[in-house]
């Protein structure tokens, strides 16, 4: 079996859990499992260094850089002592570590002094949280007696295009990847810093937050995987987030297409192009929780064989916004939403849902609230010379989504959805169901969103499963 293994954040957050991973790693090793390893960063790294770096490049304090610095060293070191334990080896892995950190403190000190943060330079700091953690992993399972080596995305060809902070793998990373880990398996487990790439120039990208499961499913394809194993530190892919409703289950085995739709409509479970490179060759990838290991988790599958349930999981999306653009000129005059839609593309705009009425005097988008500025300047600046009367806007809302493919041809099922929210009087400000009818989705004020996932949670019996 040729297995490629991503732990997550949480199930790499400190010494003991990296030690725990390298003797999971190792036990799969001793079963004559061939196995990759991708590592995201410890837990909350990524966080901690950018935050910093949005500091740095507002109030320019050094002293404070210096203090972050401090801590991540420690925070580092400590964690390398308690995953590698007394091996001849700590000390060559503390010193690549202090090489990095080095960096990290003189890219965070010129951003105080430039007072200036650019998408470039949030990739070149993001990625250090991973390129520090695959050291300390690979060198915990080295201590175990197996033959392990660290890599970069970059050192194993992860070529991507230049879209800092989301950017795509070119077609050539596939060729590479397996041209640089094919050599090493069995013998060697090699382990990859999640996440990120390296543009055509050399200059480090990241495949967007969450990205190690992507990094994961682009190697599984690269090398035609037996499976690809996301563990975390959940027991799978659950019926709604188990943080909102304790009683979410794990599903047992979903397909692509759930599992696309469930992370795209904001579970945030599963990096949403995660899923893609695993199609290509129909490899199946498996959700795991790293501290329960003998459960099976989550399988992701093709196609699944019996459908039990119509609706299969509730998800919410937070943190967007809606655009609502109308008036009276807008009814029969063609091609409003043609130069809505290029506007907000051309403003790099990334659309979520769309909705249009009947009546053609309205078109409302939901956009991330990021993008919210640029969409309404956008929208403005397309309709200055009328047609559109008014271009308003609603942050404090969410999209709750039900998904499941079951749903595609089974009569009622909206009709539940949205008799259940009016009985319990949550108020729906926009519906959209895509015409392949895997998901229903619908906007709901921020406030309302959590009543409305444990609702449907609790209509369509999902508990139960
Ligand atoms: P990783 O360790 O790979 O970074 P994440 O932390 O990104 O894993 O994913 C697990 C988190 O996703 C959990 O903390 C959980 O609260 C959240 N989550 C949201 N929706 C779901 C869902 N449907 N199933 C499982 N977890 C979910
Ligand atoms: N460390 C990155 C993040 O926090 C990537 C990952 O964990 O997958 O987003
Ligand atoms: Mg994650």
């Amino acid at each position: 079996m040729k297995i490629i293994m991503k732990f997550g954040g949480t199930s790499v957050a400190d010494g003991k859990k990296l030690r725990h991973v390298a003797e999971l790693v190792k036990g799969y090793q001793d079963k004559d499992y061939q196995i990759v390893v991708v590592t995201s960063a410890l837990g909350g790294v990524t966080d901690a260094i950018l935050e910093e770096a949005h500091k740095a490049s507002k109030d320019g304090e050094v002293s404070r850089v210096k203090e972050f610095i401090a801590d991540l060293t420690k925070q580092h070191h400590t964690a390398t002592r308690e995953a590698v334990g007394n091996n001849s080896n700590v000390e060559d892995i503390i010193a690549r570590l202090d090489a990095r950190i080095e960096e990290i403190e003189k890219a965070l000190t010129g951003i105080c002094y430039l007072g200036e943060l650019t998408l470039r330079s949030i990739d070149y700091l993001s990625s250090y949280g991973e390129r520090m953690a695959a050291p300390i992993l690979s060198g915990a399972i080295g201590s175990l007696g197996v033959e392990s080596s660290h890599f970069t995305g970059g050192e194993i060809g992860i070529i991507t295009d230049d879209n800092f902070g989301s950017a795509y793998p070119l077609e050539s990373s596939y060729k590479n990847i397996k041209k640089h880990l094919s050599p090493l398996l069995p013998g060697t487990i090699p382990v990859v810093a999640g996440f990120i790439g390296e543009d055509e120039h050399g200059i480090i990208t990241t495949l967007g937050r969450g990205g190690s499961d992507f990094t994961a499913s682009i190697i599984g394809a690269s090398l035609n995987a037996d499976e690809i194993w996301l563990w975390k530190e959940v027991p799978g892919i659950m019926t709604t987030d188990p943080k909102l409703v304790p009683e979410a289950r794990p599903l047992e085995v979903i397909s692509y297409i759930e599992a696309m739709e469930m992370s795209f409509f904001g579970a945030k479970v599963l990096h949403p192009k995660a899923i893609e490179p695993a199609i290509r060759h129909d490899i199946p990838v498996r959700v795991k929780n790293t501290f329960e290991p003998e459960y099976p988790g989550t399988l992701i599958v093709k196609e699944q064989k019996t459908v039990r349930n119509v609706v299969k999981a509730v998800t919410v999306i937070d943190k967007v916004a809606l655009v609502n653009i109308s008036g009276a000129g807008m009814v029969g005059t063609i091609g409003v939403a043609a130069r809505a839609f290029s506007a907000l593309a051309n403003a790099g705009v990334n659309i979520i849902m769309i909705s249009q009425g009947s009546s053609e005097a309205n078109l409302s988008v939901v956009v991330d609230d990021e993008h919210l500025k640029p969409a309404v300047k956008a929208l403005k600046q397309e309709f200055r010379n009328g047609v559109v009367g008014e271009i308003d806007h609603d942050v404090h809302i969410s999209v709750v989504a039900i998904v499941g493919v079951g749903m595609a041809g089974t009569p009622g099922v909206a009709g539940k959805v949205f008799d259940a929210l009016g009985q319990n009087k949550v108020n729906v400000i926009m519906i959209s169901q895509g015409s392949s009818q895997h998901n229903i989705s619908f906007v709901v004020k921020e406030g309302d969103a959590a009543k409305a996932v444990q609702l449907l949670h609790k209509v369509f019996s999902l508990e139960k499963l």
